[in-house]
């Protein structure tokens, strides 16, 4: 092992108190404080560990309730940094029991001798940073304080219990006993009359064994949750085939997952399958007793939709019912208050039979609140319950109550966090904090942690800090620090991430609502351990990037910015477009770019059923059009809505949009009729703009017949085809009808310049590039032609045109000429509306089922096509199915600017 840097040492400081000087502090002896050692060692750093416990284990040293078990699969919930580690340690169950899963860590302390540098039965009690000695001094409340370079919280998620707060707690005589506090003597219930309060996983772990040893048990539910049998014993067979298969692959392949263990992604999504389909995987994960499978492997849209998500709810709810006797406490222990895994969800062990014993009762709490603990029992508001021991399963301040418990910890010019974090915890990777200078925090608030396996996580957090903290010490850094940029960009990360999922639909301890006056917001970093390793894996390659680095005799290093502007899910797409290593559209021609645009249509999602969707011809100015209609389930007549779709004038039919239509259709209400215009390069400038206008008037005359509602029709389209809803508009108002109510243009093209910003910005990278665009315009229009307002309506005369709204992206080439085009109309007295969609693309809007966070921006869409026509704005949420509910508020997708 090399030599540290800077010896362990201790010194006199001023006070007369001896200070141990060290190159890096850990507070937590658990998973991450010991990995965090083992690897600080070996690059060279002088480390302690300090630790409240007489011993290593962290959160398994203090949950030693009966029944306590990891609830991630112990192949799984290993270590994974040292092979040779992995064949010396062979786990006896599927889910190892809290005495075992410390004797493992205790192995592992052993193995690479790491208890000589943990200070045990030593609390952090605060921490200052000196700016003058660029060093962290920890205030400890047993021995020296510490010195450090660098101080690391590796104090765990789950670690800082939670007071009861129910009035009366002292007054109690009997036994009291918390969950995550539990004696280390042996507890004795046999023939004690027992309450549990709380049902959160550590309740449903201890219930079923508390049952088997009290004369009584009466459990305090305030919360059903759903809990799942973890069909615990030998480690399947199937998962150790794998790992041993190839240890290497399986542990890479967690690491890149989205929860840290190795699940194929699911692609279909619930509305694709049938109730059989549904039943038999729904049935197969119910076997497979894994929380991660029935998290992950049911359907794609489990997880990220309230509808797809309420199939999976119902079916457990099903299983609840099959299990529990009495029908009452069965609906008592059914939760409807929340999506399933919104609040963490249980492995249980006998969970739900224990309810049908002689000597268990369930008080649920939501009919009868606890009115106080009293010298003898617990009174409720309906009755009182003589008791002899109380155990308190309630839970933790989670994330950040463990950082929190040092207090104050005082960053740079004298900041405490508590007022930084006054409104929630505000860091930049969930690692760090700007303002607070040389601290990191190991799966602290804002990285994936708790939603992921935590060993994963252990692993590329601490190998994150110590490779940065070995980078600077060569490169004669000494501090590193976030900026306030990098930090509030991670922030809007975090909440664009957290639209996606249906975390933001409980009140959990994810959020921070199960502690009465907690600052609220969902804590974890919702988009994935494999998409967050590579978000602070571009960080180290990106120069730091939103990190200030000083030392003594190196210039300052400061490369700020956000690391992600792209919404999340548009983020996953663009990688996995560019992983696929796509051809140039413009390189194919057209009749290789059209077979290429079909070959991908294919593999999208089809979109959402529709009343109906009816294919015909429509007369266009040289011969019949195609069109395709589609028809929402609800009774008609309906507006009509002429549809023209993107493809820069070249590429697409009428059914090459359909998601998008459909989608729309629903959410609207309305007919959508998509056009088969004519393209480029067979039929250039003006065809396509001729063929709009003919079908938006042939359409219009013929509303009735297609079970439209007489009178004026709206347009609207995308791109290129947004372009050619633009000019209908004009060329409606020019040549004497029909009358159009509104216009939804999409992404528009709608001059053609070349040398706005956005032009530039966004060239390349994002999917529509400006090389394509050029192809586009060369194929259907010469130069001469482009000023024609049939083309570049932007050149038009915009007075009197229907009302307008225009929907620009922030990374589209296009954006800036959508947004002239919205500020020209409002010019020249058009009521128009502008909806910059933040972190989008240009195909953010039209990859339905895709990118989840477009649903906001179209609902908003339908919405304003509902105006247009004169409808009631409510009915298009309720026609819209659960997405809607699903949409993020409106002020989620702001202005780019
Ligand atoms: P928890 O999930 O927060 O559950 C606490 C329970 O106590 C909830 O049912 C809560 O009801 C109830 N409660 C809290 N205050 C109450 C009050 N004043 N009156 C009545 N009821 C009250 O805590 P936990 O069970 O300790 O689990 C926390 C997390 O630790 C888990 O979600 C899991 O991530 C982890 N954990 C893991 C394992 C494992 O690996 N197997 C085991 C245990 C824990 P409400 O829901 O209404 O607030």
């Amino acid at each position: 092992m090399p030599e540290a840097t800077v010896a362990t040492r201790a010194s006199e400081a001023t006070s007369g108190r001896t200070v141990q000087q060290v190159d890096v502090a850990v507070v937590g002896a658990g998973f991450a404080g010991l990995y965090l050692l083992h690897r600080l060692r070996k690059a060279g750093f002088a480390t302690v560990v300090l630790d409240e416990a007489n011993d290593v284990g962290g959160t398994w040293y203090w949950n030693r309730y009966p029944g306590a078990r990891c609830d991630i699969q112990t192949v799984d919930y290993s270590y994974t940094f040292d092979p040779e580690l992995e064949s010396a340690w062979t786990w006896s169950e599927k889910y190892a029991t809290q005495p075992e899963i410390l004797r493992y860590l205790g192995f592992v302390a052993d193995r690479y001798d790491l208890r000589r540098d943990i200070r045990f039965g030593t609390r952090v009690k605060e921490a200052t940073w000196d700016e003058a000695a660029e060093r962290w001094l920890l205030a400890t409340d047993n021995g020296a304080n510490v010195s450090c370079r660098f101080y690391i919280m590796a104090t765990g998620c789950l670690s800082a219990p939670k007071p009861p707060e129910i009035a009366g707690v002292g007054d109690f005589r009997g036994e009291v006993y918390f969950t995550g506090r539990w004696p280390h003597q042996e507890v004795n219930l046999v023939g004690k009359r027992v309450a549990v309060i709380g049902t959160g996983s550590s309740g449903i772990q201890a219930i079923p064994l508390i049952a088997e040893q009290a004369a009584h048990l009466t459990v305090f539910q305030r919360t059903p949750n759903f809990a799942l049998p973890a069909h615990n014993g030998p480690a399947p067979s199937d998962r150790v085939a794998m790992l041993e298969g190839n240890r290497a692959g399986y542990r890479e392949q967690a690491r890149w997952s989205l929860a840290g263990v190795p699940w194929p992604q699911q692609t279909a999504v619930s509305w694709q399958l049938s109730d059989a389909e549904r039943r038999e995987r729904f049935e197969k994960a119910w076997a497979t007793g894994d929380l991660v499978c029935i998290l992950t492997q049911l359907w794609a849209d489990q997880g990220v939709d309230v509808d797809g998500n309420a199939l999976v709810a119902q079916l457990i709810r099903e299983k609840i019912r099959a299990i529990v006797t009495d029908p009452e406490t069965a609906a008592a222990l059914s939760p409807y208050d929340h999506p399933f895994g919104a609040k963490r969800p249980c492995l249980d062990t006998n969970y739900y039979a224990t309810y049908n014993r002689p000597n268990v009762t369930l008080v649920n709490l939501r009919q009868e609140p606890i009115k106080a603990i009293t010298a003898f029992g617990i009174t409720t508001s309906k009755r009182s319950f003589d008791l002899d021991v109380i155990v308190f399963a309630t839970g933790f301040d989670a994330m950040t109550g463990a950082i929190m418990a040092v207090h104050p910890i005082t960053g740079r010019g004298g900041k405490p966090l508590s007022s930084v974090w006054a409104e929630g915890p505000q860091t930049y990777l969930g690692l760090t904090v700007a303002g607070f200078p040389n601290l990191f925090m190991i799966t602290g608030p804002g990285s994936p942690s708790v939603l992921s396996n935590m060993i994963v996580s252990i692993e590329q957090h601490a190998d994150w800090v110590v490779d940065r903290l070995t980078a600077m010490r060569e490169a004669g850094f000494t501090t590193i620090e976030a900026t306030e940029r990098a930090q509030a960009g991670w922030a809007q990360h975090m909440a664009d991430c957290s639209t996606l999922t249906l975390h933001r639909l409980a009140n959990t301890w994810y959020t921070g609502a199960n502690v009465p006056g907690k600052a609220q917001g969902v804590m974890p970093y919702t988009g994935g351990v494999g998409p967050y390793r590579a978000i602070c894996n571009e960080v180290a390659s990106r120069g730091l990037l939103g990190f200030k680095l000083t030392g003594p005799n190196v210039p300052e290093q400061c490369n700020d910015g956000e690391i992600v502007r792209l919404q999340p899910d548009v983020r996953l797409v663009l990688n996995m477009l560019a992983d696929m290593k796509l051809p140039e559209i413009e390189s194919l021609g057209a009749a290789g770019a059209r077979a290429f645009v079909t070959m991908f249509n294919a593999g999208r999602p089809a979109g959402r059923p529709v009343g109906e969707v009816v294919d015909g011809t429509l007369p266009g100015t040289d011969g019949p059009l195609r069109y395709r209609l589609y028809r929402p389930a609800t009774a008609g007549p309906h507006p009509i809505v002429v549809y023209f779709h993107g493809g820069g004038w070249v590429l697409g039919d009428e059914q090459s949009d359909e998601p998008f239509c459909r989608d729309m259709c629903r959410r609207s209400g309305m007919i959508f009729v998509s056009v088969g215009y004519r393209h480029a390069p067979e039929h250039r400038f003006p065809t396509a703009a001729e063929d709009g206008y003919a079908a938006t008037r042939w359409v219009a005359e013929h509303a009735a017949e297609l079970g439209g509602t007489p009178g004026p029709v709206l347009v609207a389209g995308w791109s290129a085809g947004a372009n050619i809803a633009a000019v209908t508009c004009q060329l409606a108002r020019d040549r004497g009808g029909p009358p159009i109510a509104g216009q939804l243009l999409l992404c528009p093209v709608t001059d053609a310049t070349f040398d706005r910003r956005s032009y530039i910005d966004n060239a390349t990278g994002y999917f529509l590039t400006r090389p394509l665009m050029y192809w586009f315009w060369d194929l259907y229009c010469s130069p001469a032609d482009r000023t024609d307002p049939r083309v570049s309506p932007l050149r038009g005369k915009l007075e009197g045109l229907p009302p307008a709204f225009v929907v620009t992206c922030e990374f589209d080439p296009l954006r800036d000429e959508g947004v002239a085009y919205a500020e020209a109309l409002r010019v020249a007295g058009v009521p128009v509306e502008q909806l910059k969609a933040r972190g989008h693309i240009h195909t953010s809007f039209t990859m339905v089922d895709v990118v989840i966070t477009g649903v906001a921006g179209r609902a908003r869409m339908a919405d304003a096509l509902r105006r247009f026509a004169g409808l009631p704005q409510d009915m298009g949420k309720r026609e819209g199915a659960g997405s809607d509910r699903n949409a993020s508020p409106p002020e989620a997708i702001a202005a780019a600017e």
